[in-house]
């Protein structure tokens, strides 16, 4: 029997830990152990069994959770790729792809030590010391925590019994264990993973049975013959009934897995009722032949908005069901709406498990079982989806993969995308990228012939692309002598589609009232406490706001710097805008979208469904409003300020531009009716308004990927962002000169370091900000200078959890 194993435990090193495996232990590869962890314990991954004995002294595996895997073979190498590709401490890796927390419950357990038996027993001889700077009450609380577990005799006290029992809070616990009057346990208890629910099952309707009995068992009828107990029980009948219906042998009661059900939203016409074009069969073709090739394959989907790629992926999902193997298909964050899980069901029935952020850890947990057991092989979620343990996969489907969504914004900071390419390859399966907006690199590859490219160039029913029309709003405000927020030509337009009862979108990717608060004496802005990002002013809930942190202040009246009362509120978010179309069209029920109207997606779903019926003239929103719905009474789309996020400092400003203006363009015209969108800009000469407003992908792509290669950027570079932050300001200055210097001294050829730089935004949720940006035509060399970097930085005893690699990062913000 080997002696040792190899832990992957999830903590910011980048490193596995070894143990001894105790007598007549069967750890397994794959599978998870529970580890003492420097002061506590912890929940690893086994990743390897030997019989090397490490020269420092090893611990004792404490329990063993699994007998079988629950990464498999493929999964393991993936999470290794992924430490590896991202620089992420492979223990987290494999935390992010496994959703099992909510099966275990922490248990902390405290002992007395010696040093705390001397203090009590000094406490009983001679009261409290002179010198002690704690208050009276700590002291009394301590006692009263020393005297109860000395009372407890060895015992194992549990943190809730002792809390209760003493009436001491959590901070007084963790002082003693400072002092060493305490020691701590940590023990993690697995918990009974499966919750099962009471169904009552009609056996029989044969009998005579009173009005009681026969509401219970016409129910019963109503619903195929299975419903929950809790909902028989709900009903206006006495609680006797049901079981005489069982003494009976009419009903029997049985104990079934509890598992999720989404809610089931009206089915809305199944794709599949659509007659496929020409452009779409032949997607679907060569889709099904690389999947039965069952060797790895990848393509580029290049639909223009409104050409019909999800039926093309759903047909695609459901012959590799009935070939009775898996498939994933990862959606945006916003793309998995209650009706879209409906119309999944109705496809796929049983066999489909919706994983989606609103999930609590419980739900997530039970799908991961009903996947990991084969019971669902059709798996559509976000992004962690793209880890779903399924069997024998198939085919990954990526749609709209150039969101952002897919990329995980904390560690490990990896890209969906690019998981599931490489999960494709190790499965020898086909993975599909779908987008009317491919990302460069992602166009780029296929271009370099590494993903089939497939086209589809046209909208279903043959429907035309919308006439797009750019509005110059230095030239309105020549005209009009005013600065105007929506333009007289966009005024005309809404007008007469409100006259001729069609529906408007206007998009406006700023939310809040106000952008900027701004002191007109001393010209100071004001500013989140905690970060160095202006205040937005929200005019209904009164209040200003840091987007990024979350800090509330309240609105001033006088300047916060210099107390001037001439303080301005500058600028149009989404919530004024709404406020300026009701002044302007009284007549018109306009509803918005954005973070602030949404709170989950049932109000995104809620709202959509009111345009999508008609209740709606005009819908208000940020980009919440660009990204694939389906509405078909809108033809007029409006977009104010198209141009916003070109004054950013990032060089992927031009490419979010135009995937943003084309998604949102691509809004309108869905239905009988031709689309028109107006674009309202500063840059009107700008090739990334121009581009869209032509629905020319291509043009866009030739210029930009020249702009890239004389830069050195993706694709043409491997890029990396380092960050260094602290909330000191003196410790983030240290570091990065620090690693400044590191990367002067010891030159890596091939690798281009720019920086330390403040970060564009220097302050962020109180941590002071500065980065480095690596750029490299080799990969491989790129990682190795990080890695050495890492090393350095470790040695140089920079805290790991400071220093973010951010590899492929899309933001260097
Ligand atoms: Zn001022
Ligand atoms: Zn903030």
């Amino acid at each position: 029997m080997p002696e040792f194993c190899d832990v992957a435990v999830p903590v910011p090193l980048d490193m596995v830990f070894t143990y001894r495996v105790p007598n007549g232990a069967v750890p397994v590869i794959g599978g998870r152990v529970l580890v003492p962890f420097r002061q506590q314990r912890a929940m690893g991954i086994v990743v390897e069994i030997h019989d090397r004995k490490p020269n420092m002294s090893t611990k004792n595996i404490v329990d063993i959770v699994d007998s079988t895997p629950v990464l498999d073979d493929q999964l393991l190498r993936l999470g290794r790729w992924i430490a590896d590709y991202y620089l992420a401490p492979v223990g987290e890796v494999f935390r992010t792809m496994l959703p099992l927390t909510a099966e275990f419950k922490r248990v902390v357990t405290y002992h007395v030590t010696e040093a705390g038996q001397m203090a009590l027993h000094a406490a009983g001889m001679s009261g409290s010391s002179a010198r002690s700077r704690r208050t009276p009450e700590d002291e009394a609380a301590e006692i009263r925590v020393l005297d109860y577990l000395a009372a407890s005799d060895g015992e194992v006290v549990r943190e809730e019994s002792l809390r209760s029992a003493t009436r001491v809070s959590k901070s007084v616990l963790s002082a003693m264990v400072r002092k060493k009057w305490l020691t701590r346990d940590d023990l993690s208890a697995q918990q009974d993973a499966k919750r099962t629910v009471k169904m009552a099952v009609l056996k029989s309707a044969e009998g005579k049975v009173n009005a009681n009995q026969q509401t219970l068992i016409d129910t019963l009828a109503a619903s195929g013959g299975r419903v929950p107990v809790e909902t028989l029980q709900s009903l206006e009948v006495p609680r006797t009934t049901l079981g005489t219906l069982v003494r009976r042998a009419l009903v029997e009661i049985i104990e079934e897995s509890a598992e999720f059900h989404v809610s089931r939203a009206k089915p809305r016409v199944s794709p599949f009722e659509f007659e496929f074009n020409e452009a779409q069969r032949s997607a679907l073709t060569s889709l099904q032949s690389g999947v039965e090739a069952r060797k790895f394959s990848g393509m580029l989907l290049h639909g223009v908005t409104g050409s019909g790629k999800t039926a093309v992926y759903l047909a695609g999902m459901r012959s590799v069901l009935e070939a009775g193997r898996s498939a994933i298909l990862l959606v945006p964050e916003i793309g998995l709406t209650p009706a879209v899980a409906a119309d999944l069901h109705q496809i796929f029935g049983d066999e489909v498990a919706i994983l989606h952020s609103a999930l609590s850890d419980k739900e997530r947990a039970e799908q991961w079982h009903r996947i990991k057991r084969g019971e669902a092989r059709m798996v559509v979620g976000t992004r962690s989806a793209v880890f779903a343990p399924v069997s024998d996969l198939a085919l990954i489907i990526v749609d709209e993969e150039h969101d952002s969504s897919y990329k995980q914004e904390e560690t490990p900071r990896y890209h969906a995308r690019d998981v599931a390419v490489m999960r494709a390859k190790m499965a020898n399966a086909v993975v599909v990228l779908g987008s009317a907006t491919p990302s460069l690199e992602s166009y780029f590859n296929a271009r370099k012939n590494k993903y089939t490219l497939i086209e589809l160039p046209d909208r279903v029913e043959q429907r035309p692309l919308p006439e797009v029309e750019i509005v110059d709003m230095r030239l309105e405000f020549q005209e009009t002598g005013r600065e105007q927020v929506i333009s007289r030509k966009l005024a005309a337009e809404i007008r007469e589609r409100l006259d001729r009862k069609e529906q408007v979108m206007v998009l406006l990717n700023r939310r809040g009232y106000s952008p900027v608060v701004l002191c007109r004496t001393c010209g100071k802005k004001l500013e989140c406490q905690n970060c160095a990002i202006a205040l937005t002013h929200h005019k209904r809930e009164h209040k200003m706001v840091c987007h990024y942190c979350g800090f509330i202040a309240a609105v001033p009246k006088t300047c916060v710097h210099c107390g001037s009362e001439y303080v301005y509120f500058l600028g149009t978010g989404s919530e004024k805008l709404e406020e300026l179309l009701h002044s302007m069209f009284p007549q018109a029920r306009i509803a918005r979208l954005d973070r602030d109207t949404v709170r989950g997606h049932e109000d995104f779903e809620r709202t959509l469904s009111a345009l999508n019926e008609g209740e709606l003239d005009i819908l208000v929103g940020t980009q919440m409003i660009a990204k694939g719905h389906d509405i078909h009474g809108v033809t007029l789309v409006g977009v104010i300020g198209a141009d916003v996020a070109l004054g950013l400092p990032d060089f992927r400003a031009a490419e979010r531009t135009f995937q943003l203006l084309t998604q949102v363009a691509g809004r309108a015209g869905r239905g009988q009716s031709p689309g028109k969108v107006i674009l309202q800009t500063y840059f009107q000469d700008h090739y990334a308004v121009l581009y869209a407003a032509r629905h020319d992908f291509i043009g866009f792509y030739e210029k930009e990927l020249r702009f890239r290669s004389w830069m050195h950027y993706p694709p043409y570079s491997a890029l990396a962002n380092v960050l260094v932050r602290s909330n000191s300001l003196d410790d983030a200055l240290k570091w990065s000169g620090q690693l400044g210097k590191w990367f002067d001294a010891t030159r890596h050829e091939g690798v281009r370091v720019l920086g330390p730089a403040a970060a564009p935004i220097m302050r962020l949720k109180r941590d002071y900000r500065y980065h480095f940006v690596l750029k490299s035509p080799s990969r491989e060399k790129l990682n190795t200078t990080l890695r050495v970097m890492l090393a350095y930085s470790t040695q140089q005893k920079i805290p790991r959890t400071q220093v973010i690699v951010d590899v492929d990062a899309l933001w260097l913000m």
